[in-house]
């Protein structure tokens, strides 16, 4: 009987199996020893066909495959292995990938397109492949680097050029497979906290012995090496998982090399760790559109719980959906900020709700336009009770919060207005409120920095949202660009970097600080 038996586990099931089959044909075998043999065997055959319980549509199964197919080995292996890489890809969200299959057939070649990441790149390494299967069917595209030749110079080649991959795939025989993982690890082609899938397998029952040496062989390899850790040891289908460490535990202190923050990372994080906010509770004003919706988006990308604050309720509503159907913890409040009770109510329900606030960004803001001369009185109130009124009683308000939990930031949405005047438009009051906020900022931000308070601000050049879309605005956008070396508006994506940024602990340095965003426009 050809058998699949791709791991310990099945071997095990079918050897179970042929005792049972020979106990049954002996008359004079002790009845307990039968039943205690029959009751192994099945657990061991229900532990087996476990995987078919969590089969999906688009990923099959390795349980269903091997019990539908037994007499096609070569399917069934490929089957398996794809389920395990795709499942991997899911999980790390590798772009850059290196695949090494031990073989070119048709089924490894259609597999490629499921493996490639929509916004990433996969190198193939194939010992020969016919033309024809290049350039035809649904193998070929853009994002597919396939490479034909031995698989050792394939490697070579990619060392010279310096490439690095999030996730390296190789499928090879023991020595090979050895190999090919003490190249890729000596050689730096897995990238910081990169992952490498090994996978050996044979197709003979009486193999499974060969199998496990081999498993263990390669657990050995990568226990040996402090720069790797085995995250999925060989059990089905005999993959082996490992992953880069962002550093070995003990750094060897040589060659001038020190351990401290630089090396091994502030507090053992890398920069982009840093940059994280899980956990933190965070509030943005005029949240319901615009620049806020972007700082609220970001900020929930970060990690972070947001309250999302507008007059409009309904707007709010719609960004907080948005940010829950991304798995971001949010909740909308309606608050008019130049109300002094709105504001004192939207603090106190985040702190009842959430137990704090670490992250307030003061965020609505309304643009006015007149000349000058005719700007009313009504007018000049109205901005300054959003602009200036409104985000001072929300600093001081999120701003007591933070001071008795010893840590906050506070983020202003300021505007390049403050630094320039921009023209045509005419807006004294709103440019004054704006710069009126950068002094705010520097002063709350020096006063409070010693209890553990950050402030800054954020001043975006012109903006792409609703608050331009005005008559008065809208016709002035060709003369704006003029004025910009960027040569195009801001789009509210370009400032959700600098509000994560200011939001972390990686900006812990800075305080009163002004963060201009406007593509260059202050300088010409
Ligand atoms: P926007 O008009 O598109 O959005 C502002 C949001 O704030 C709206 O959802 C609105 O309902 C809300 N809001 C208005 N008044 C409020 C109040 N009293 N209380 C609570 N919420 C209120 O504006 P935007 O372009 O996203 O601007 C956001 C901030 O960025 C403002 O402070 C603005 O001055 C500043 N800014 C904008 C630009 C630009 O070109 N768009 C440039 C520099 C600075």
């Amino acid at each position: 009987m050809q058998s699949c038996t791709d791991t310990a586990l099945e071997s095990i099931s079918l050897y179970f199996q042929k005792i049972t089959d020979l106990c049954n044909k002996n008359a004079d075998f002790p009845e307990e020893l039968h039943t205690c043999l029959q009751t192994a065997s099945s657990i061991i055959s229900k532990l087996t066909h476990f995987p078919e319980k969590v089969e999906s549509d688009d990923i099959k199964c390795p349980g269903t495959i091997c019990r539908d197919t037994y007499q096609e080995m070569a399917e069934v292996r490929e089957h398996t292995g794809n389920t395990i890489h795709k499942m991997l890809l899911q999980l790390t969200g590798a772009k850059h990938i290196l695949y090494l299959p031990d073989c070119s057939s048709s089924s490894v070649l259609s597999s490629l397109g499921v493996l490639v990441p929509e916004d990433g790149r996969i190198v193939v390494g194939m010992s020969d492949l016919h033309e024809k299967e290049v350039t035809q069917g649904s193998l070929w595209k853009e994002s597919i680097d396939m490479r034909i030749g031995p698989t050792t110079d394939i490697l070579k080649e990619l060392v010279a050029s310096g490439e690095q991959f999030d996730t390296v795939f190789i499928d090879a025989t023991e020595q090979n497979l050895i190999n090919y993982y003490n190249l890729i690890i000596s050689s730096n082609m897995l990238k910081m906290n990169g992952v490498i899938c090994l996978q050996t397998k044979t197709s003979q029952m009486n193999s499974s012995n060969e199998n496990e040496t081999v498993a263990r062989k390669i657990t050995d390899v990568i226990n040996a090496d402090p720069g790797v850790e085995q995250i999925f040891c060989p059990g089905y289908c005999s993959v082996t998982v490992a992953k880069r460490k962002p550093l070995p535990p003990t750094v060897v202190l040589e060659k001038g090399i020190s351990n401290d923050a630089v090396f091994s990372g502030y507090n053992r994080c890398c920069i982009l760790d840093r940059l994280r906010l899980d956990g933190k509770v965070a509030y943005v004003t005029g949240g319901g559109q615009g620049i806020g919706r972007a700082f609220s988006h970001a900020l929930g990308e970060a990690g972070a719980k947001i309250a999302v604050i507008d007059i409009a309720l309904e707007k709010a509503k719609t960004v907080a959906l948005e940010l829950e159907l991304k798995g971001i913890k949010s909740v909308a409040m309606a608050a008019d900020v130049s109300k002094e009770e709105d504001v004192q109510r939207i603090v106190d329900n985040i702190v009842a709700n959430w137990g704090r606030i670490d992250i307030a960004c003061n965020n609505a803001g309304i643009n006015m336009n007149s000349a000058s001369e005719d700007t009313t009185l009504e007018e000049w109130d109205k901005t300054f009770n959003v602009n200036l009124r409104g985000l001072f009683m929300c600093c001081q308000a999120a701003g007591r919060v933070m001071l008795s939990q010893g840590y906050g930031k506070i983020i202003n949405t300021a505007s390049m207005a403050s630094l320039i005047v921009p023209h045509p438009q005419k807006q004294l009051a709103y440019n004054t409120s704006k710069a009126g906020v950068v002094k705010l900022t520097q002063t709350l931000g020096t006063e409070w920095i010693d209890r553990g308070v950050r402030v800054n601000c954020i001043s975006p050049g012109i903006v792409d949202t609703p608050l331009i879309h005005t008559d008065a605005l809208k016709p002035l956008v060709q003369c704006w660009m003029n004025d910009i070396p960027a040569g195009r508006l801001a789009q509210v994506t370009d400032l959700q970097a600098a509000v994560v940024f200011l939001a972390s602990e990686a900006s812990d340095y800075m305080t009163g600080h002004n963060l201009v965003i406007e593509g260059g426009q202050s300088l010409w």
